[in-house]
């Protein structure tokens, strides 16, 4: 049959891939369950400015995204990130202390006691140990208690919802394990990193912070119409049968059965999706992926009268398991984007695998909740005047221990059978970046792979 490509799950990663593989000249269709496109993308107007729903902001941290933004014609329509977004916060003993902006700063910075800083030095000393291993275990090993409660906890909070005792070191924070492999020491290999950067030719992106006026939903927008007519809206696939020379994908569409036939099929779904319908197909896979936990969140969007609550400067803060707190930390939407508001806009995160049963609150008390850690933050005395709550019940997966195990058995059965390909969040980092990286992989490896076959 023609190369036609099945594309399941619409999100940033099913998008992608679908996008680049039309670009080379596949016939493509891609079936999204959800009325709209974009997954955890989404946006939403809420007082006179529109709400980023899931990412709020996008680094620029590698090639995939400027160029898939090029391609897209967007690249005039960035909107960056206002410098003074630059500074991040954390609470301590309930102060917001300001995180440096430099490493070597850190030595005069309240959020480590000094004991806690001299601790962190020991670093040079410790020999490095397993191959893998939590990342709680990997931090309080070679830096102490301290940075693991007050720098990673709250970090790992802001961008996986996760504790860094669920989480693989290996397969979430890759680096500070080759460090410690490559160098014998984390601060070693960091510094070593920082010099050969000063000589190396610059990096083609910048790191820098940025969205769209409508919000990263911009680009979702516009990937929906370069596909256009190639896109099933409503369509929730709901079984791939294979025949001898393609898979057809059954899925359900205003209560009827339909199917398609296509001789790729790429499941680009989150993982307990893609586990329910490979199970026929592959069953030990289909266990692996079942065995990826995620993490609740739920965002809550706070609107104030500028005049009464200006925005505060920075990018918001994170709090730390240690303080007992009922939120996960809050965003300075306003801030950070402050052309785009005429508001004071917050979004406050609570859940996440800290604390999923504040999920089962209902819409009322989450707010309330939201709101009472916010007021006693910001020292905030007015009422809101607009609210919105998004609730996601699998926000972000969670990389543990068994992750590489994982991946290695969806590997191999894409080795094995060269006609199922699989990618997302849940595959090589969560960020939108490092999505639209591995989706643009993925259609290179099929590209590689159909070409071959003529
Ligand atoms: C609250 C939150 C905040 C975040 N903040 C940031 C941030 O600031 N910066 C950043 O870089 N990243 C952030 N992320 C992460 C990033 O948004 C996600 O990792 C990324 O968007 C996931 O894309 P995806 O395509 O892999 O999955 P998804 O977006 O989950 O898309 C999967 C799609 O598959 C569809 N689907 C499922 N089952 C079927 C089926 N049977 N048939 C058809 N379709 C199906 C779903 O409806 C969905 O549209 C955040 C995520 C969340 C949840």
């Amino acid at each position: 049959m023609a190369k036609k490509i099945a594309v399941i799950g619409g999100g940033i990663a099913g998008l992608v891939a679908a996008f680049r593989l039309k670009q080379h000249g596949f016939a493509v269709t891609l079936l999204e369950a959800a009325e709209a496109l974009g997954g955890k993308i989404q946006t939403r107007h809420l007082a006179q400015g529109c709400l980023d729903v899931g990412p709020n902001t996008v680094l620029e941290s590698n090639e995939a995204i400027m160029r898939l933004i090029s391609d897209l014609g967007l690249r005039k329509k960035i909107l960056w990130a206002d410098d003074s977004s630059a500074s991040r916060f954390i609470l301590k003993d309930g102060n917001l202390v300001e995180l440096p902006a430099k490493p070597q700063q850190m030595l005069l910075s309240p959020i480590l006691s000094l004991s806690a800083k001299l601790r962190v030095f020991l670093d040079f000393f410790i020999p490095p140990a397993a191959p893998d291993e939590t990342v709680a275990a990997f931090i309080e090993r070679r830096f102490g208690r301290e940075p693991l409660e007050y720098l990673v906890n709250p970090f790992l909070a802001g961008t996986y919802a996760a504790r860094p005792d669920d989480l693989s070191v290996s397969a979430t924070l890759k680096q500070l394990k080759t460090f410690e492999r490559e160098h014998g020491s984390v601060l070693k290999g960091a510094f070593k990193q920082m010099k050969a950067a000063k000589t190396e030719p610059k990096k083609k992106f910048s790191r820098k912070m940025f969205s769209f006026s409508g919000g990263f939903y911009d680009v979702v927008q516009a990937l929906g119409q370069a596909l256009h007519d190639d896109v099933l809206l409503s369509a929730e696939v709901v079984r791939v049968i294979r025949h001898p020379r393609s898979w057809e994908v059954c899925y359900v569409q205003a209560g009827k059965e339909k199917s398609l036939r296509a001789s790729v099929v790429i499941f680009a779904a989150p993982a307990p999706e893609i586990s329910r319908l490979v199970k026929p197909l592959a069953p030990d896979v289909s266990k692996a992926l079942a065995e990826i936990p995620y993490s609740p969140v739920a965002q809550l969007f706070f609107v104030y009268d500028k005049l009464r609550v200006p925005s505060p400067k920075g990018f918001g803060f994170l709090v730390p398991e240690a303080e007992n707190r009922d939120i996960l930390g809050a965003v300075f939407n306003s801030s950070i984007f402050p052309t785009r508001y005429e508001d004071t806009v917050f979004t406050v995160f609570v859940g996440g695998s800290r604390q999923p049963e504040l999920l089962k609150l209902s819409d009322d008390d989450l707010r309330s909740l939201a709101l009472i850690e916010l007021n006693a933050t910001l020292n905030l005395h007015d009422a809101p005047t607009a609210f919105a709550i998004e609730r996601w019940t699998q926000a972000i997966p969670q990389y543990g221990l068994a992750h590489q195990k994982i991946l290695d058995a969806v590997a191999a059965l894409e080795m094995e059978t060269e006609d199922l390909f699989f990618c997302g969040n849940w595959r090589g980092g969560i960020s939108v970046p490092d999505t639209i990286a591995q989706a643009d992989d993925t259609a290179q490896k099929i590209i590689a792979a159909l070409d071959h076959r003529d």
